[in-house]
């Protein structure tokens, strides 16, 4: 019998209204931050907005190089996991590079993270070293203990804890000779992804080169930093937002990061004037509380040329007013998600030439990638104004999650197609609009809150026979997790009770903030939540 000839449907897919450019793939990441050391070594690169140290190129670069070497006196091998138990300090940049340098991998965790969290990633990534602050030590100790690990902090040394200068003062020409190739792990941030619990999102030299040379290399280097920006970093350089698209975007440019330890309106503002801040990446919830502040006026923001939002969706009535603040800035989105590496899209508005900036759209594909917009139904790629999950497909999407190959399976399909989970459209003009999110995820000021593991917890309570935990909307938050309770027969468990029981256990952002007792948890044939359901519910109850 003849093959029966199969129905060859083109594919719908968007590219970037700019020409691909050239990627130095081949390097290591370290040296394709510091490609042009030479002509900015004497330029700041790190300003400690706590201190007002200035660190420069050349002293950052050498500094990292020596951090590198002390590891691997410490034992660290290429290959290894340290973690950066950090918060926004030049330490954290150091120890980040130090791996690079050494071939080895940076898992990065929230500092504020419960005992339970931290120990669950280090033990998960198998990390040999924490480096952390003093008043976190508590937190990682008896994990460390149990498992052989080391621990070190940036600012004293507690009793049974390494001191980072025993890295700073290590000798760089003691530093090995490491063959990195560029499929190789170099960071390791954790992401629930579309679904399930918080995995290990492998990051290669080669990813997260593609995607910082997405954003700021070419032909047209206006596009989104200068080497005289001054960068604002107030957003957790644990996430991944900040370690890819302000650090080592602002390290490619040769630009100046100016760190914020902790997000405070006040000091921001000051540090804006101050330091003459060009570029702002932020989130739509230190957006609203710029856009709150009646403190904007007692200081000159003037010097701020880009104003950039992402992690969550803004809403226009929040960018209208935020952009009055910002008198010479242009105000747009970028749209990231971990997996991604993480850019999807940027405002090309922000280049010198006059790209429109539309209000609401969280900009168009980057160079040398490729989108599609796909109906989640049939699997058929969209047309141009139809809403269906975005997919990706490009050198700087993840390798894959650790250790766990069915997970990377659901995620990047057999074309390389890496799959988000939010439902978008492409407008005429190549605009990208977030409208909805297919997968679980719930974003609380732009973090994280995985549903499966506070289901985890709940039903592992004696009193509760089944959960489950979806996103309630919330000005202040955009999202705050809510959960639905089946309480066991008999059970008189309070919502008080169950809201301290989840509180123990979380970092504050997963914390629960509403519990609805319900008779069932609506779920598929197949044993899947139903969450739309749930969520509809919700509406219900606010109306
Ligand atoms: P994360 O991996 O923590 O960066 O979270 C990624 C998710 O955040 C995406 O898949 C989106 O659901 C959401 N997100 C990121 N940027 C935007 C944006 N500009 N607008 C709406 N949602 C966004």
């Amino acid at each position: 019998m003849a093959p029966q000839a199969e129905l060859q449907v083109e594919e719908i897919i968007y590219r970037s209204k700019l020409p691909d450019i050239y990627i130095p793939k081949h390097l290591p990441l370290h040296s394709y931050c510091f490609e042009k050391l030479s002509s900015v070594a004497t330029r700041p690169c790190l300003i400690n907005g706590t201190t007002g140290k200035v660190y420069t190129y050349a002293e950052v670069e050498i500094t990292a190089r020596r951090v590198a070497s002390g590891l691997n006196k410490l034992g660290i091998q290429q290959g290894q996991v340290i973690m950066l138990l950090l918060p926004n300090t030049p330490e954290f940049v150091l120890s980040f590079l130090a791996a690079s340098f050494l071939g080895a991998i940076a898992t990065t965790a929230n500092p504020f993270f419960t005992p339970a969290e931290v120990s669950k990633q280090a033990k998960a990534s198998n990390a040999r070293l924490i480096i952390t602050q003093a008043t976190y030590v508590d937190k990682v100790k008896d994990f460390a203990q149990d498992n052989d690990v080391k621990v070190m902090c940036i600012d004293s040394a507690p009793e049974g804890c390494l001191h980072f200068s025993e890295l700073t003062q290590a000798d760089e020409n003691d530093l090995p000779q490491v063959n990195i190739s560029p499929d190789d792990i170099v960071a390791l941030p954790y992401s629930s992804g579309t679904t399930g619990l918080p995995k290990g999102v492998m990051l290669t030299h080669k990813g997260l080169i593609t995607s910082v040379a997405q954003q700021v290399d070419g032909e047209n280097p206006n596009l989104y930093f200068h080497t005289e920006d001054v960068i604002l970093c107030t957003l957790p350089m644990f996430h991944v937002y900040a370690l890819n698209s302000i650090m080592l975007c602002g390290l490619r440019a040769g630009a100046a990061i100016l760190i914020m330890q902790k997000f405070e309106i006040g000091l921001l503002l000051e540090l804006i004037q101050k330091y003459k801040v060009t570029i702002a990446p932020i989130v739509p919830p230190i957006v609203l509380a710029i856009a709150k502040s009646s403190e904007t006026e007692k200081y000159d923001l003037s010097s701020v040329r880009i104003v950039k939002s992402g992690a969550a969706p803004l809403g226009k009535e929040l960018e209208d007013a935020v952009r009055v603040k910002f008198p010479c800035a242009k105000l747009g989105q970028g749209y990231g998600m971990t997996e991604a590496g993480p850019v999807l899209a940027m405002c090309l508005g922000f280049a010198k030439e006059p790209f429109e900036i539309k209000s609401g759209a969280c900009g168009t594909v980057v160079r040398n990638a490729e989108m599609k917009i796909v109906d989640p139904d049939t699997g058929s790629s969209l047309p141009r104004n139809q809403a269906g999950e975005i997919c990706i497909r490009g050198d700087q999407i993840m390798k894959g999650y650790l250790n766990d190959p069915e997970a990377t399976a659901r995620t990047i399909d057999k074309d390389g197609w890496l799959h988000t989970g939010d439902i978008g459209y492409i407008d005429d003009d190549d605009e990208l609009f977030i409208v909805d999110r297919l997968k679980e995820l719930i974003k609380y000021k732009g973090f994280q809150v995985a549903p499966a593991e506070l289901e985890a917890m709940l039903i592992a309570h004696p009193d509760i026979t089944d959960a489950a935990v979806v996103g309630m909307n919330d000005v202040a938050a955009g999202e705050i997790p809510v959960a639905f309770v089946v309480k066991s027969d008999n059970s008189e468990i309070s919502e008080d009770e169950i809201k301290h029981y989840i509180s123990k256990q979380v970092v504050f952002y997963k914390r629960i903030g509403r519990v609805f007792f319900i008779e069932a948890i609506p779920k598929a044939p197949s044993g899947k939540i139903l969450r739309k359901e749930l969520r509809a519910k919700l509406a219900n109850k606010n109306h």
